[in-house]
């Protein structure tokens, strides 16, 4: 990877809130103020919980929301520096598939249960480049060869149902990466999937990554998967990010108490413990958002200010970013310095 002075960022979110109507009538926001960026060539990883706004975030990038009830009150979006906000929704299917592709946790979402494969991988590439069936086919049967498909020219004449789920995520991978995209989003790719499996579908992203010189910005609630793909991490937390920083940072030197807690989740083979260990309570609905850290209600630090003051973000050597009052002390203590 390229150093971080020069590196281009490839996708870059600014300032981006997400509101969506209500049951009462009123509009809630569910993302708040989000800014990052996904560099060349990196895996950008967007961890956290169920509910947290996560795949609101990458479904506005992709302008799949619905909106309403969706609405984006504030922020950019830009990919190679065009404004996706502002691009005519009929222009967005040049970008989508072409430029930046997505894969889903479950591929049926994407996949057409009625057409063969070949069908969706041939339509897929000829919307984008100029080729005939014949050279979209050839491209179609050596994509499903690079993403490990054993006897790909008899798979690539089969229906989705006809595939276990593994194969049907190698399809999907196949069919995401098949116009070259400069950026992959993948949503929780490989929460369905047995453990072995998954492994084997996480590998593939990284070398499919490499070989076609993408980015990825990968969403999970699962830091093992994290620890396996990303270079960078971004932790959210009921629409807000927590925390961001380097893998290895975030990993040895965690400084949020949510990001502690997510990690204190994750499998430990040194504890062999048999059950692991779940973050009390859950993440709260939009319209229940504490006024201060919305993270006060579950953490075992909070103090009185917590609840009533919305905490800034400390900015810290080691390259992370940290939104929690525990950490004001040394953000004014390095400013006053
Ligand atoms: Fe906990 Fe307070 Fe930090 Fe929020 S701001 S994470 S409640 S210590």
């Amino acid at each position: 990877m390229l150093m971080t002075e020069e590196k281009k960022a490839v996708l870059q979110v600014d300032n981006l809130s997400i509101a969506f109507d209500m049951a009462d009538g009123k509009q809630t926001n569910v993302v708040e103020a989000v800014s990052f960026q996904v560099f060349e060539g990196e895996t950008l990883a967007l961890v956290g919980e169920s509910g947290s706004g996560k795949s609101v975030t990458s479904l506005a990038i992709m302008r799949l929301l619905q909106m309403p009830p969706a609405c984006i009150t504030s922020g950019k979006i830009l990919l190679n520096g065009k404004d996706l906000l502002q691009m005519k929704l009929d222009d967005m299917s040049s970008v989508r598939g072409n430029e930046m592709s997505m894969i889903f946790q479950e591929p049926m979402t994407s996949l057409d249960p009625v057409f063969k494969i070949s069908n969706q991988l041939i339509e897929g590439i000829r919307r984008h480049q100029p080729l005939d069936k014949k050279q979209a086919f050839a491209i179609a049967l050596s994509m499903l060869k690079e993403v490990g498909i054993a006897n790909a020219e008899k798979v690539i004449h089969e229906y989705p149902h006809q595939l276990s789920g593994g194969m049907r995520q190698r399809v999907m991978i196949a069919m995401a990466m098949a116009n070259n995209p400069k950026l992959l989003l993948a949503d929780e790719p490989t929460t369905a999937l047995d453990v072995t499996v998954q492994a084997q579908i996480l590998q593939l992203m990284l070398k499919m990554k490499e070989e076609h010189g993408s980015s990825i910005l990968f969403i999970t609630h699962d830091m093992g998967v994290v620890a396996e793909t990303a270079d960078r991490v971004m932790v959210m937390y009921a629409g807000q990010i927590v925390e961001s920083g380097p893998v290895e940072q975030i990993f040895t030197d965690p400084k949020h108490p949510y990001t502690k807690a997510l990690l204190q989740t994750m499998p430990s083979l040194a504890t062999n413990e048999r059950r692991l260990p779940t973050i009390p309570g859950t993440v709260p609905s939009p319209s229940n958002f504490s006024a201060g850290c919305r993270f006060s209600p579950r953490c075992q630090h909070a103090m009185d200010i917590c609840d009533r003051t919305i905490p800034a973000e400390s900015s810290f050597e080691s390259g992370q970013i940290v939104r929690c009052h525990l950490y004001k002390e040394k953000e004014v203590a390095a400013h006053d310095t």
